[in-house]
């Protein structure tokens, strides 16, 4: 096929580009096409994808808004380019976008909770919450609406009550009613002509409702409606409000104007009752968050094994084994002989074995009092009082303290808990009980979404109600299909924001965009493959495919196999990192690609080059020393029992939401966290974690940023910016001038630029856009003053060897061995292209993770260290796993253990150990199905990792 060189309808073209480490690079990538860009990491990828043909759309649309958002423009930094032609909209799907708002949850990023809002509030029901009984609908308009929806040609009788359960013969109420021209009435529940009715017994209850139409059901008659609405008026004005309809061989429908029963009023039906996030709708006592923050008995007593004395009571240790009897504060000793002598709790038995009544007066208090008697140089005495407990009385002043810092103290002692009057649900009890088929709106919430989705599909509407909500349905089926495509049907619409991982958002992110079906838009993505077992990957490739196939333009970030094989045209870029990259090395269709020389992708490809399976693994036997996670239970785990052996690498493998980080992450990490750093983050439910003792440490190398300002960088991160100005106040013309250490940080007055305070760069608020950093005018974003700029190490000055990449780096401190060993450690994660002072807003996860890894490596190993990763090969190309599995490897030679969450099968092949949780997400998740070597479970035909893996070994 042959394309038209012309026109930039069907390509986009960029030239001349400089951004970062770009090589004055040109590039033409057809639109409407799925488009991968891949290379090393640090080769130019993101900083041609993002930082030039993102950072420029964004521009031409601020440059199309008002005159009020234009003004900032020329403060937004221009992007280094040429010339960029063909650029349509543009909108990027990054993975640091995950929510941190509490309030979000998956159904409101994605939206399907907005449209279930408005279903609701459309053809939801009314129940009350008291009786359980159907409430009224409200206007004339609606009940007549809801007696359409009959079947046609049903027969009913259109009644208006006027008497309801009143004693008495009501003979002047017929007279009336047949002088007003009314024929028919219903007494007692038997219809009759009113002349034919019998005299009614004075002292007994009786009901009489009047007959004001006959009807048969026409819905497509549109002046059947009419009457039908004006009879309905009629009704309920002679009804005071309310209409029973009696259906003809069938059951009365009681409707009533006034939506009230039990003696509540019940709102409107409007989207905004069924939103948490509004007053109408939330939960008084949570304010629509589902939880609340409460003291915490387990955060009073967290080892039950101990006595008092040995510190099972945390606010009590002070007292107890701080050896301090006099520092627990006034009264202590006094009041702790009282309990001993008045309540007879014995302080030497461990807290579990207490009786529970002595427990729950410790920590609840209760009606016993406690009379504390003293006797001091001055005064003597004695107190009696009703002892509150200890979550009382932590409340209490928690509640009352003003100080910041007071109340983040009492917070260590809360944890939240789901909202006792809401059960988590987040809306008021009213609106719970409005119901489409028998199901509230938070009933739909707390399906995965997979079962959200069958829902919605079965569900049968009939009459109007299908008319009024036949869209909205499509809607939400759509955006829950689309879900279930990206592999995330395990997640219910509850989850909240914050809790998602950054894959998780992003692939969140990608199926609202599908939802919006726009088209002509160019989305570029970063690495979407992220979290996603080899399983799904097919089908998040068929909804990019999908998003293509709208007419949109597709540019990922990516370093999967299987994607870049997917794609309509690869560009990859190279051939190093940084300085040595910043080049396209070859470009064309994945075909082209592996057959180009020039390209260290295609090698990989085509199988030149490969990432070896170890010749000999450690051997793990029966007898091995091991950690045991038994019975770990928290979020979908099904009381599972891990075995981690020591001295290895461990890889933890599964499908999305199987429950490998729960595993991981909130129990063996923390727990271990916890018993030999006394870290105080939350564990996860579990029984027991056994081998402990094998190990001196524990370090969990995540991908959270080494920092939030520009003032941290790789430099500082990692200590050897602390050796490198050491050194440059070592130099004869420092000690001249009494240059000290401190004169070499950006972070202290003396040495620094003052108009930046040595951030090199100055905050711009945008209002309505993210903040914008301009560099500084006086430094020009050196950071220091010229006085100290002035100092020189072989020509460059302290801002010079901040702006060296690493590889740089080493050779100008070729000679100094305890700079190199740092920066050595850099190299070895593959970070040679980073700046020394990059700011660590622009480092992304699997940088940061890289650095962190580098910082661990520049400590002294103890030879005994469990090291957790979390999927380290985010960002990186075949070429630098191959680096980082090196690393790794070395690690566990020393005797360290290590413990990855990995779904890169290269990672997983070279794995001594692998734990495969699974088989499916969620609630179909949480089983350990297989553990062993990676040729045991590439054996196992229950192990869907097992089946992938196969071809690698
Ligand atoms: P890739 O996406 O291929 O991993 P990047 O485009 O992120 O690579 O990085 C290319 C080079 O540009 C690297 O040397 C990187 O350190 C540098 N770089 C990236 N972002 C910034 C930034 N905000 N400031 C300075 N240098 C950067
Ligand atoms: P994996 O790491 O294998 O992708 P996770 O451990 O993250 O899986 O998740 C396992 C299950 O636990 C999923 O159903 C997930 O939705 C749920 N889950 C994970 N974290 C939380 C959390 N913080 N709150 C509620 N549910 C969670
Ligand atoms: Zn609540
Ligand atoms: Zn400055």
């Amino acid at each position: 096929m042959t394309r038209k060189k012309t026109g930039f309808d069907d390509q986009l073209e960029v030239k001349g580009a400089e951004e970062h480490n770009l090589k004055h690079i040109n590039l033409t990538i057809p639109k409407q096409k799925l488009v991968v860009f891949t290379g090393v990491s640090g080769s130019g990828k993101s900083s041609m994808a993002f930082d030039t043909i993102f950072a420029e759309g964004q521009r031409r649309y601020v440059e199309s808004l008002s005159s009020y958002a234009r003004q900032f423009l020329g403060q937004m930094d221009k992007p280094k380019y040429e010339t960029i032609r063909g650029l349509s909209p543009t909108i990027s799907i990054e993975q640091k976008a995950a929510s941190k708002n509490p309030r979000s949850t998956v159904g409101t990023i994605t939206e399907v909770y907005d449209y279930l809002r408005v279903l609701y509030a459309r053809i939801g029901i009314q129940h009350c919450h008291k009786c359980g009984e159907e409430v009224g609908r409200g206007d004339p308009e609606s009940m007549a609406n809801q007696i359409l929806e009959l079947e046609p040609k049903t027969k009913v009788l259109l009644l208006a009550p006027i008497i309801e359960n009143r004693k008495g013969e009501h003979k002047d109420l017929l007279e009336e009613l047949k002088k007003e021209g009314y024929l028919r009435v219903r007494v007692n529940g038997v219809v009759s002509n009113i002349d034919d009715v019998q005299a009614l017994t004075k002292h007994k209850k009786h009901t009489i409702e009047v007959v004001v139409d006959r009807l048969a059901i026409k819905k497509r008659a549109p002046e059947f409606r009419t009457r039908l609405r004006d009879s309905v008026e009629t009704t309920v004005k002679l009804g005071k409000g309310q209409l029973v309809v009696h259906v003809v061989d069938g059951k009365d429908m009681r409707m009533s104007e006034a939506r009230s029963c039990c003696g509540f009023a019940f709102p409107e039906l409007d989207p905004p009752l069924f939103s948490f996030n509004s007053p109408q709708g939330m939960c008084t006592d949570c304010n629509g968050l589902g939880t609340v923050m409460a003291m915490d008995p387990d955060k009073f007593i967290p080892d039950q094994n101990l006595s008092i004395r040995e510190g099972a009571v945390v606010p009590w240790q002070n007292y107890f084994t701080n050896g301090g009897e006099d520092k627990g504060g006034s009264w202590s000793k006094e009041r702790f002989l009282a309990m001993e002598t008045q309540w007879g709790i014995d302080f030497d038995t461990p807290w579990k074995s207490l009786p529970k009544k002595q427990k729950d007066l410790i920590l609840h208090g209760g009606d016993k009092t406690l009379t504390i008697s003293w006797e001091g140089e001055k005064s003597a005495g004695t107190w009696t009082h009703e002892y509150e407990g200890l979550l009382h009385s932590y409340m209490r002043r928690y509640l009352k303290t003003k100080s910041d810092s007071m109340k983040t103290w009492y917070q260590k002692y809360m944890s939240s808990s789901p909202c006792s009057s809401c059960q988590g649900m987040r809306l008021k009890d009213e609106v719970l009980t409005v119901f489409v088929a028998e199901k509230s709106i938070m009933d739909i919430c707390a399906l995965s979404i997979e079962d959200a989705l069958k829902f919605f599909k079965s569900l049968k509407l009939t009459g109007n109600q299908q008319l009024i909500a036949k869209e909205l349905i499509k809607e939400i089926i759509n955006r829950l299909e689309f879900l279930v495509n990206v592999g995330l049907g395990y997640l219910n619409m509850n989850r909240h924001g914050p809790t998602l991982s950054g894959g998780e958002a992003q692939r969140i992110r990608l199926a609202s965009q599908i939802g919006c079906e726009l088209t002509g838009v160019l989305y570029i993505l970063d690495e979407p493959s992220i979290g996603l077992h080899q399983r799904d990957n097919r089908k998040l490739l068929h909804t990019l495919c999908k998003l293509r196939d709208l007419g949109n333009s597709l540019i990922v970030v990516e370093h999967d196999q299987e994607t870049i094989e997917e794609a309509d045209y690869v560009v990859d870029f190279g051939p190093g990192a940084g300085v040595e990259g910043g080049q396209i090395t070859a470009h064309g269709t994945p075909a082209q690609i592996k057959r180009a020389r020039t390209s260290v992708t295609g090698k990989y490809l085509s199988g030149k080059l490969n990432i070896e399976v170890p010749e000999e693994r450690r051997h793990v036997t029966p007898s091995s020393p091991r950690i045991r996670i038994i019975g770990a239970k928290e979020n979908n785990l099904r009381n599972i029992t891990v075995d981690i052996p020591l001295g290895v690498m461990t890889a933890v493998t599964g499908v999305s939401g199987a429950g490998k980080s729960t595993l991981i992450n909130q129990i063996l990490y923390p727990a271990i966290a916890k018993k030999l750093h006394h870290s105080e983050r939350a564990v996860g439910s579990h029984d027991k974690i056994e081998g402990i003792q094998h190990i001196d440490k524990i370090i969990n190398i995540d991908q959270k940023p080494i920092g939030r300002t520009p003032r941290s960088n790789p430099a500082t991160y990692t200590k050897v910016f602390d050796l490198i100005r050491d050194f440059y106040a070592l130099l004869p013309e420092s000690k001249l001038r009494g240059y000290k250490k401190g004169r070499f940080s950006f972070n202290v007055k003396g040495g620094r630029c003052e108009n930046c305070q040595g951030d090199g760069s100055i905050k711009v608020e945008m209002h309505f856009l993210a903040d914008v950093f301009v560099p500084c005018e006086v430094c020009q974003g050196r950071r220091f003053n010229d006085s100290t700029c002035e100092i020189l190490y072989k020509g460059r000055s302290i801002a010079d060897v901040l702006d060296l990449s690493v590889a740089e780096a080493c050779d100008v401190f070729a000679n100094h061995p305890k700079i190199l060993e740092v920066l050595t450690t850099l190299m070895d994660v593959g970070l040679s292209y980073i700046k020394l002072g990059q700011s660590a807003t622009t480092l992304s996860g699997g940088e940061a993770q890289r650095i962190k890894l580098a910082r661990e490596l520049a400590k002294r190993d103890t030879g005994r260290t469990l090291y957790i990763l979390d999927e380290p090969t985010t960002g990186l190309h075949f070429h630098d796993i191959a680096q980082l599995l090196r690393v790794l490897q070395r690690l566990a030679d020393n005797g360290n253990t290590i413990v990855i969450i990995e779904h890169n099968l290269d990672v997983i092949k070279c794995a001594d150990w692998i734990v495969d949780i699974g088989p499916e997400g969620g609630h179909r998740g949480g089983k350990l199905v297989a553990q062993g070597t990676p040729e045991k479970v590439a054996r196992l035909k229950r192990s869907v990792t097992g089946e992938y893996l196969k071809d690698y070994l």
